[in-house]
């Protein structure tokens, strides 16, 4: 219930729990630390389904970072389900297997915490990946953004989500974004449903 969630994060998990089916195959465009991909592996996976989970990410550290997460919290048929890639977002389609129909594509930009807060998400390459996404997403799928406006080039990357949202035929897409109005530096989570 949106009420009760803290964190833009915790939003996006719970809209995604009413999109996402056990045997899914989603994809985490940006693992960092792997929460979210832990996250997307426990709403496609149990003892019955083999739902995957592509986790992409620039940075070494971070596939290491979701790999050690990944182990700590579930077992070793389940973390076989997650396929981790070392690429950037925009090249999704060569992760995922061609005949496969993607239910979520899941973003949550800007930098790695913990990390180089230099190396972040840019409106160009993530503008790319969001067209990657359309190409791949599932009728009854989701693109989930959550974006951050409270570092350099955030705005800029707000505005590139926005504008790919709006262009989106509206007869095939639902969009919308959740905006905190009296917190005007928390991050924003945008949702782009496919009908
Ligand atoms: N989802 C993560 C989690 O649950 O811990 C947090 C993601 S963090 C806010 C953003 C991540 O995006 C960083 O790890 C960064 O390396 C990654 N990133 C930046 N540019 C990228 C790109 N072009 N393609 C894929 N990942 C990228």
């Amino acid at each position: 219930y949106l009420f009760g969630k803290k964190r833009a994060t915790e939003v996006a998990h719970m809209v995604w729990k009413h999109v996402v089916q056990k045997g899914d195959t989603v994809i985490d465009a940006t693992c960092g630390n792997g929460f979210d991909t832990l996250e997307m592996l426990n709403l496609v996976a149990d003892d019955a389904h083999d739902g995957y989970v592509y986790a992409l990410d620039i940075q070494e550290d971070a596939l290491d970072n979701t790999s050690l997460l990944l182990e700590k919290s579930v077992n070793s048929n389940e973390k076989h389900l997650v396929k981790l890639f070392n690429i950037c977002h925009s090249k999704m389609e060569n992760a995922v297997p061609r005949n496969v129909s993607v239910r979520l594509v899941a973003f949550n930009l800007g930098y790695l915490p913990g990390g180089d807060k230099e190396i972040r998400t840019k409106s160009d390459t993530t503008l790319l990946a969001l067209e990657a996404a359309k190409r791949i997403l599932m009728p009854g799928g989701l693109i989930s953004i959550v974006v951050y406006v409270g570092h350099p080039g955030g705005r800029e990357e707000l505005e590139a989500v926005e504008s790919f949202a709006a262009g989106l035929c509206v007869e095939n897409w639902i969009c919308c974004k959740i905006q905190m109005l009296n917190r005007p530096c928390a991050p924003i989570p945008i949702f782009l449903y496919r009908r």
